[in-house]
């Protein structure tokens, strides 16, 4: 195969034995990679009632096509499972990773069963080595990096490893437990890295010495080379992010008042500039980083000034600004960097986390939490008290054993589940739906729970972009459905090929399909590609229906549906679900309760 590895590592830490088999081709062709291909293959295996922990659960790390080929910010990486939340789970996560996994010689990994002790695993092209992690265990992600790259030997031999490990957060079966590569970036969402606990996986140690194959050398880097031209005309890839970071986008979305401000109390924070990623590069910018082949370079290094929260950190991304800075009603950056470098030390989701401190705030400003419950006041604005939080969240101290179990429990266990805001159990990105009502209808409909990064509707009601068709009033509900489904289905393909959603506003799925056609071999035309990454959204809702969610799941928290927006551009708005969710159903071939219909199933091919 080319593209492809073609090879696929199952692993059973059960019995501490692996196998190597061959790619299924079709499975291949049909679902693409990375995302789509192992939610069929998780869908194809295992029961999807299954508990979370259950040893029966199977966790895979998967690449995609395009992953460390050369390709234009394809570099991305999902670790895909059932997830502690009870739906599917699944996590994007950039860096070297997924280019390693390919370089070793395979497209996916399967970790199935449960070491009988903590394990971490070594893999060097064919050879896997199963090791005690005894000595790892209860240690944070830095400290597990170090010590096993200390072990690798020579540091500039150590360099060309890339480590996935969870903390002592993924080790407790949490919802909010994240897997941190390299030290520096994060398969977040959904609780992967609790998974990764439950099977005593403390980390996975990759190395390969293979290239990736295409099939058309040639016409792949006249390709690659053509989608770099494109993307150089991109301000946001080529100027903002490079700059300021995917924070550079936070000013724009408090500006149009969709900026979740002290839990989605409002929309538009009065610090917004102080924390806007231009702010943020002039204060504390040291370094710039990108991933392989990509130009953006979003990532870098920041640095702390306020002596009661220095760090050197990773630049956070947005998400992880907004949840620490305006979802808290926090305008202090500082402490918006020691709280996500506490995340990633201790392997914890910034969203996850961040937007439960922000309901918690809210809870102890409406008093249905004391003081008492959580050993100090809990006030939006005060970073001192936010950042402690994080931290006995990481060190599972007091409240922090709380936090952990994230937004949705808490706020069943304090009798206040109207002040979560999430989907699916999953706790809320940073767009307020209220003024945007196809994000809402895409945060409902995420198969993971609430989750921007599977329907960037924005592209169209905020940027207008004309790759997505054009600028359509975000205040709108008609159309909001087939915009969202193709929204929705191109990022599928960002996800299958391992392409970097963050070029959403540079790049388009045409110039993915530019690249993947040289890169397999496979001759898909532009909408059978897609139909692929309706396939992914497709199987991902077969196996939630399979885990017992229904179309009552495809909801939106009170707050985002009763309440109106109090201020700002979208003053007085609520998110019109109900006007949207029918629509969608029926452009989606799902009958009227939200289950796929046997006549689209077998349109594209599928079968329960
Ligand atoms: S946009 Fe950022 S995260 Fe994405 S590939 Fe480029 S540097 Fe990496």
């Amino acid at each position: 195969m080319n593209g492809w590895v073609g090879k696929v590592l199952r692993i059973n830490l059960s019995e501490k034995k692996h196998i190597i088999e061959d790619l299924d081709e079709d499975l291949a062709r049909d679902y693409l990679g990375g995302r789509g291909l192992a939610t069929k293959i998780l869908y194809d295996e295992i029961n999807p009632k299954i508990d979370a922990f259950d040893s029966d659960n199977k966790l895979i790390m998967a690449s995609g096509p395009l992953t460390g080929s050369g390709a234009i910010a394809a570099c991305r990486s999902v670790v895909v499972s059932k997830s502690p939340l009870g739906n599917i789970g699944c996590a994007n996560v950039g860096g070297n990773f997924g280019s390693e996994i390919k370089y070793a010689g395979y497209d996916l990994i399967i970790f199935e069963g449960k070491a009988s002790e903590p394990t971490y695993l070594v893999i060097e092209d064919e050879k896997i080595e199963y090791l005690s992690a005894e000595a790892l265990w209860g240690k944070d992600c830095y400290e597990t990096d170090d010590i096993l790259r200390r072990k690798i030997g020579d540091p500039w031999k150590a360099k060309e490893y890339s480590i996935a490990c969870i903390g002592p957060v993924g080790e407790k079966g949490t919802n909010i437990a994240s897997i941190i590569i390299d030290k520096h970036n994060a398969a977040a969402r959904g609780g992967m890295g609790s998974v990764m606990g439950s099977k005593n996986l403390k980390a996975v140690v990759v190395k390969g010495t293979k290239g990736v194959r295409v099939a058309d050398r040639e016409a792949f880097i006249k390709a690659a080379t053509e989608v770099l031209e494109h993307v150089k005309q991109s301000h946001a890839s080529v100027e903002s992010f490079p700059k300021f970071g995917s924070p550079s986008v936070l000013p724009l979305y408090n500006e149009v008042g969709m900026l979740g401000t002290r839990n989605f109390q409002t929309g538009v924070f009065e610090q917004a500039e102080e924390i806007g990623g231009e702010a943020l590069a002039k204060k504390h910018l040291r370094k710039i980083r990108a991933c392989l082949t990509c130009l953006q370079s979003c990532g870098g290094i920041l640095k702390a000034t306020d002596p009661r929260f220095m760090v050197t950190s990773e630049r956070p991304e947005f998400e992880t600004v907004w949840v620490f800075g305006a979802d808290c009603g926090n305008g202090n950056s500082s402490a918006i960097l020691k709280a996500h470098d506490i995340c990633n030390q201790y392997g914890m989701d910034t969203i996850g986390v961040g937007n439960t401190i922000a309901m918690c705030m809210e809870m102890f400003e409406k008093g249905f939490l004391k003081e008492k419950d959580i050993g100090f006041p809990l006030r939006f604005g005060d970073p001192g008290a936010m950042v402690r939080l994080v931290e006995m969240t990481g060190k599972q101290e007091g409240f922090g054993k709380e936090v952990i179990k994230g937004g949705y429990q808490l706020s069943h266990k304090y009798k206040h589940p109207e002040l979560f805001v999430g989907s699916k159990k999953l706790e809320a990105p940073a767009y307020d739906p209220r003024v945007c009502q196809a994000q809402g209808l895409n945060l409902a409909t995420a198969a993971r729970g609430a989750c921007h990064n599977k329907g960037y509707t924005m592209a169209s009601e905020i940027f207008g972009l004309p790759s997505v068709g054009g600028k359509t009033d975000p205040y709108v509900t008609e159309g909001k459905a087939q915009l969202t489904k193709n929204i929705q289905d191109a990022t599928c393909v960002f996800d299958d090929t391992g392409t970097c959603l963050f070029l959403i506003l540079g790049l388009w799925a045409t110039e993915i399909h530019k690249q993947l056609l040289p890169a397999t071999g496979v001759d898909y035309s532009f909408d059978e590609m897609i139909t692929c990454g309706e396939r992914t959204w497709m199987i991902e809702r077969m196996f939630n229906i399979k885990a017992g969610l229904t179309g009552k799941d495809d909801n939106l928290s009170p707050r985002m549906l009763k309440e109106p927006m109090p201020e700002g551009p979208g003053k007085g708005r609520v998110n019109r679900l109900h006007e949207m969710l029918p629509e969608y159903y029926k452009v989606r071939g799902w009958d009227e309760n939200g289950v796929p219909t046997e006549a689209k199933l077998k349109e594209l091919g599928m079968r329960w």
